[in-house]
């Protein structure tokens, strides 16, 4: 498969969708560069996810003031999910009304949501390792020294929720647990615009933290069923359903080839290698596969897969073993 077509152009930047509807995007799309947006009517805004840092975050909102003046004092925030390259910009709109899921603020300031816990690893990362020159090379361009705690939501919901934007009615729904446990995407029927947090990565593979993959498989359904447009994914270029298409079947083909290897008795990690991904060549971050192998044999054995290490040191093996099969592969 070739990498799925935008008509929008993939830069840096505030990208205006028309009706006072904005993607802020910041290619390319890899670990932690992650989308945001912006929803301005009648003088009120709404904000969809900060980013990774403070840093990044100041600027997307210095970006955003300069082209909307509703986004002076940005009155409410929505959370798609709780991972850090969404939340750890919080803070910067102290004030604000923050939405999330139940299920998101529970997971908020855990694991690789928590921005203390994500500074330590940087601190003590030992570059010369296999995982730690992974490590580096994902996060090394983002500063989570000074982010402190995430500004936690002050308003939660479980299943769906209205909020106006001045005119407008943005639709949040909750279709995690899939990416994470407590997934949200925010829809504005109106203007056939959807904002899909991490349950659409575009020209990259999607990774499974929470699961089941058949969530995510009904949330790719849910998003063809909608009457949209315009689609501004979590990661990479701004797209329509062709890019939720791509997605589900996406799921569906590793399901299948998970499911076999399962069945054989192969590790995670043999799986993972094994399982051909040569129709999603031209997306980035192949490594992810580990982890979404990982989440379907949990599932497939009933959460009673045995520990098999980490994962991370698994993805940091695939991803140089498979750099050096392209660097040795002739063209
Ligand atoms: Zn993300």
């Amino acid at each position: 498969m070739s990498q799925i077509a935008s008509k929008w152009a993939y830069t840096r930047g505030l990208h205006e969708l028309g009706n006072g509807c904005y993607a802020y995007l910041q290619p390319d799309g890899s670990w932690g560069w992650s989308n945001a947006g912006l929803i301005a009517d009648s003088g009120q805004s709404l904000l969809v996810d900060t980013l990774f840092d403070l840093r990044l975050t100041g600027e997307m909102l210095d970006t955003m003031r300069r082209a909307e003046p509703a986004a002076s004092r940005i009155g409410t925030l929505v959370n798609t999910h709780s991972n850090g390259d969404h939340t750890f910009g919080n803070r910067l709109v102290e004030g604000a009304e923050i939405i999330a899921s139940r299920a998101c603020a529970e997971e908020m300031n855990k694991d690789l949501g928590d921005p203390g816990r994500l500074a330590e690893m940087k601190r003590n990362n030992d570059p010369s390792s296999t995982v730690g020159a992974f490590m580096a090379e994902i996060f090394s361009q983002f500063d989570f020294e000074g982010v402190g705690r995430v500004l936690a939501p002050t308003l939660t919901f479980e299943g769906e929720l209205e909020r106006r934007v001045g005119n407008k009615t943005v639709r949040l729904i909750q279709v995690g647990p899939a990416h994470t446990r407590g997934d949200v995407l925010a829809y504005i029927p109106q203007d056939r615009v959807m904002f899909t947090g991490d349950m659409l990565f575009i020209n990259g593979h999607p990774i499974i933290w929470a699961g089941p993959v058949a969530n995510w498989i009904k949330a790719c359904q849910l998003m063809l069923d909608l009457d949209v447009e315009t689609i501004v994914p979590g990661h990479g270029p701004i797209t329509d359903k062709s890019g939720v298409r791509a997605v589900k079947n996406y799921f569906e083909y590793i399901s299948r080839e998970a499911r076999r290897r399962f069945e054989a008795g192969m590790s995670v990690y043999e799986a993972a290698q094994d399982i051909s991904l040569s129709d999603y060549s031209s997306w980035g971050d192949a490594e992810r596969i580990v982890i979404n192998v990982a989440a379907l044999y949990r599932e497939f054995s009933g959460g009673r897969t045995r520990h098999e290490g980490n994962l991370f040191e698994m993805m940091a093996r695939l991803r140089a073993s498979r750099r050096r099969d392209s660097r040795t592969r002739p063209e």
